[in-house]
């Protein structure tokens, strides 16, 4: 699918001349050569972490409730959500009263990714898209708060998805960023200091 048609919920849902979030142009210029991903923490109408991983020009979204842990025992909810444009990754604002997830946005934390699932061939990475059509993506994420490998696994036939750290060096259950390091990576600000700047402008 096109970038183009792969963002028409995004735009269905959302009113430009209200939000100050993107358009979504799809500006080539904007592909990175290494993927990115992004973590914004959004206080809509339940607080939840929006994960988003580039592929094929658009951001695959889940909104993870509980946002990433460090641990690998714990399984966290991520419940997909319509592709976002590339743009969105360095979005950070108050989306106003009345538009579809009203609340504040902060880019909690963001990097590179690297696809590590292996095929059945035991040595080839498989595309990242063929992971996301079967429900299992492997990645690994190097971030400025989460870094190492992490499974994204779908349950069933629904959109619901399951974010699990796997087993590696970066694995560190004593750490838990979503509660030490709540700070936005590009402002330093917390999700709070965001909605009261939000209030000053208005
Ligand atoms: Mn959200």
């Amino acid at each position: 699918m096109s970038a183009k048609k792969d963002l028409k919920t995004y735009k269905q849902k959302r009113d430009f001349a209200k939000t100050p979030e993107p358009k979504g142009v799809g500006k080539k210029k904007l592909l990175s050569k290494i993927p990115q991903f992004v973590i914004q923490k959004h206080d809509a109408t339940r607080l939840h972490y929006d994960f988003r991983i580039e592929m094929n020009g658009v951001l695959k979204s889940w909104a993870i409730p509980k946002g990433p842990s460090l641990d690998p025992k714990d399984k966290r909810l991520a419940i997909e959500t319509e592709d976002h444009p590339l743009e969105y990754g360095s979005f950070e604002g108050v989306i106003p009263e009345g538009e579809y997830g009203a609340g504040p946005v902060i880019v909690w934390d963001r990097g590179h990714f690297a696809n590590i699932k292996i095929g059945k061939d035991g040595n080839k990475v498989e595309s990242l898209e063929a992971c996301y059509h079967k429900g299992h993506i492997r990645l690994w994420l190097e971030g400025q708060k989460i870094k190492g490998g992490y499974d994204l696994i779908r349950t069933g036939d629904s959109n619901h998805w399951l974010l699990v750290k796997e087993q590696d060096e970066e694995a560190d259950p004593s750490r838990n960023p979503v509660v030490t390091e709540p700070q936005s990576v590009i402002t330093g600000k917390t999700i709070e200091e965001m909605m009261e700047d939000g209030r000053d402008e208005e």
